[in-house]
């Protein structure tokens, strides 16, 4: 029998409106399970451990994610898989977050949560569930985890976690992978795409790193940029990591004040990632002149990477406490399937 933990941290799946204000909140799990009476026929053993609070999403930060991260640890071989219940608005921040910090990952780590509320009687949630435990306990022929990374599992679709993006707030249909095929679609069966799973290449036991840097940030361009709000912005007091979305194939403005800034950004000791504002496609820094000089100027390309898992990689390199020249290093390395290199 399948022994699957379930991690409720809260999100729009478990939320119950409150009486007086009408708007969403988090609910407990006795609630949420208690709308999913078809898990017992599932003949899976699951126990489940609960945020305190639950949470909205839009809330989660580095802490949260060391809380889960660590919950998988202490369950590591206890169980055989692993779903986490999670709001949508950051679950691709938290897949990719888990997808670093869960090195040597040989288990299913599935993300789900859902667009209504389990207790509303359109909700996408029920099926979410039910398929991200089903997709958990699923085995390949030798008998190992079919799934051994951290994978979001949304309407007919499994995604892998650092590929994807939340790209519509009203579609059950929500997440997407632009720059890489879904790992397994849903239908009568589950139809896995077994060239597209990941396997660890190391062999060594799961390896959990704790901390994240949160001294990183996005920044993005647009036409009309000024000299002042881009100065300010690379000097933000404490900052070792920007995520820099660019036009295009990765292209910025080429006019010198702008190459300047991002040079003396550079020369500070500031990790600059290069990633593509567009959502299908990557960065190809020799194709224009613009994307060339920003590479002159010390920038790194973050080829097909989503904004996504570029913060997060950042946040993890940050926090094993690497130097800028290691730190790029690794931003050319596909550490876990994140990039297409
Ligand atoms: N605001 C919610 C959250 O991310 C949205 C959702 O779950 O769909 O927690």
């Amino acid at each position: 029998m399948p022994r699957i933990l379930i991690i409720y941290t809260g999100g729009t799946i478990g939320m119950i409106e409150n009486p007086v204000t009408h708007a969403l909140q988090p609910f407990d799990f006795s609630h949420l399970i208690d709308n999913v009476p078809k898990i017992k026929k599932l003949d899976y053993e699951i126990d489940n451990l609960q945020f305190d609070p639950p949470i909205d999403s839009s809330n989660m930060n580095t802490c949260h994610w060391r809380d889960i991260a660590v919950a998988i640890e202490q369950n590591y071989d206890a169980y055989d898989g692993f779903v986490v219940l999670h709001g949508t608005d950051t679950m691709a921040y938290t897949a990719s977050a888990l997808s670093f910090m869960l090195e040597n990952l040989t288990k299913p780590v599935i993300i789900t949560g859902s667009q209504l509320p389990i207790g509303e009687v359109r909700t996408d949630g029920e099926e979410n569930l039910i398929t991200a435990l089903q997709v958990a306990a699923a085995l390949d022929k030798d008998g190992s985890p079919m799934v051994q990374e951290v994978a979001i599992l949304f309407d007919n679709s499994l995604w892998r976690g650092n590929r994807a993006t939340k790209m519509s707030a009203d579609n059950f249909n929500a997440f997407r992978s632009y720059n890489y095929p879904p790992l397994a679609r849903v239908g009568l069966g589950i139809d896995f795409h077994r060239d597209a799973l990941f396997r660890s290449p190391s062999h060594r036991p799961l390896k959990v790193r704790h901390n994240m840097d949160p001294a990183v940030m996005f920044l993005e361009l647009n036409p009309g940029m000024t000299p002042q709000t881009l100065h300010h912005l690379l000097t933000t007091p404490g900052i070792k990591g920007i995520v820099l979305k660019t036009y295009g194939a990765g292209n910025s403005p080429s006019e010198k004040w702008f190459i300047d800034e991002i040079r003396a950004a550079c020369e500070r000791g500031i990790v600059i990632l290069n990633v593509t504002q567009c959502v299908n496609g990557g960065v190809r820094g020799t194709l224009y002149e613009t994307g060339n000089s920003l590479t002159a100027a010390g920038a790194v390309s973050g080829h097909d990477i989503t904004s996504e898992a570029a913060i997060t990689k950042l946040m993890y390199l940050f926090g094993l406490d690497l130097q800028p020249e290691t730190v790029k290093q690794y931003l050319n390395c596909s550490l876990c399937g994140e990039v297409t290199l």
